[in-house]
């Protein structure tokens, strides 16, 4: 039996997002077994945000 795509609804903004069969094949694969809480654009921001958390730190210990 096939998968079939879900809507979700982010956390972050409360936008609806498609999570698709190849998206939850994809989390399956990687051992994930919650659906993605965020849209894909809060989690394209968070992970832009740790990026840069991670230059200040490093700034700072120069
Ligand atoms: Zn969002």
């Amino acid at each position: 039996m096939g998968m079939a795509d879900k809507t979700l609804v982010c956390k972050d903004c409360g936008v609806e997002f498609v999570f698709s069969e190849g998206e939850q094949e994809f989390f399956r694969e990687k051992g994930f077994e919650n659906a993605p809480a965020r849209c894909p654009e809060c989690r394209k921001v968070r992970k832009q945000n740790r990026h840069r958390q991670k230059d200040a730190a490093k700034m700072e210990m120069d």
